[in-house]
């Protein structure tokens, strides 16, 4: 290089990287990727993140040579490879789930350019488009964001969390992630009977569930044989069946007493 120039500040690094997944924004490599200047630096002398791309190897010295120009880049830029090899994909509203992320940045700090970011972040680190994750909420506490992603996305990136994924850390570092959770919509029920970690019962509130939900459940592990150990633990689990018992008023008996069209009211049954 002829002069020096300044090294690219590390948020603009960060901000380009997420913007296009990182991968090359022309063709998706995933690496190693080379930043360059959509106007040219002995032009602009300024590292500006609305004039830099991420592009492979491979793409970077085409573009230089076959001059693809501002106006090309500029497109690359506005819909990387990540975008457009999305943009078919179909989103159903019924296959979405809700999670929740605890950040350590200050609401005020959350501004409108991590906001567009934040779902780019998510999608890059899991492989979908990122009009597939939507902020649906965001709350001040330590700022809490709730987004909505497809079912299986969702697993991924919840145990993703729970290994410690380094890619995860990666590409939500900007951000402060705190926490990661499914998020909790209301209370659903209490623990009955003996409980194992593979299965356990509830007695569920009407309505507040479906099977397949996902639900979490707030237990306490007893550690050692004094019970005096007891660990708090929140158990997540799918919704295998809803049974419907009421051993006093058994199904069948709803069923003739409808037959009989009775009006229940003001009457009292014998069973
Ligand atoms: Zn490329």
């Amino acid at each position: 290089m002829p002069e020096s120039r300044p090294a690219i500040p590390t948020d603009i690094k960060r901000k380009i990287l997420i913007e296009s997944g990182h991968r090359c924004a022309v063709c998706g490599e995933g690496c190693p990727l080379e930043r360059a200047h959509i106007i040219p630096w002995h032009k602009s002398r300024e590292h500006k993140a609305e004039d830099l791309i991420f592009l492979c190897a491979n793409c970077h010295e085409r573009a230089d040579k076959e001059e693809w120009g501002e106006k090309a880049l500029r497109e690359y830029k506005q819909k990387p490879w990540v975008m457009r090899r999305f943009d078919k994909e179909q989103i159903t509203s019924e296959s979405v789930t809700e999670i929740e992320l605890i950040i350590k940045l200050k609401l005020s700090d959350f501004d409108e350019r991590l906001q567009t970011l934040l779902p780019h972040a998510i999608a890059g680190l899991l492989k979908i488009a990122p009009q597939n994750v939507q902020i649906t909420s965001i709350e001040e506490g330590s700022t809490k964001v709730s987004i909505t992603l497809p079912i299986e996305s969702a697993e991924k990136l919840l145990s993703a969390y729970a290994s410690n994924d380094p890619e995860l850390i990666k590409y939500l570092e900007p951000f402060g992630l705190l926490e990661i959770r499914y998020k909790m919509k209301q209370y659903v029920g209490t623990l009955v009977g003996e409980s194992t970690s593979r299965e356990f019962r509830l007695a569920v509130t009407p309505e507040a569930i479906r099977e397949q939900d996902i639900i979490a459940v707030d237990a306490e592990l007893v550690q050692s044989a004094k019970k005096t150990n007891l660990e708090k633990i929140r158990v997540w689990a799918k919704v295998q069946s809803i049974e419907r018992i009421n051993p006093l008023f058994p199904t069948e008996a709803g069923h003739e007493l409808a037959a009989t069209r009775t009006n229940p009211f003001d009457k009292l049954l014998s069973i």
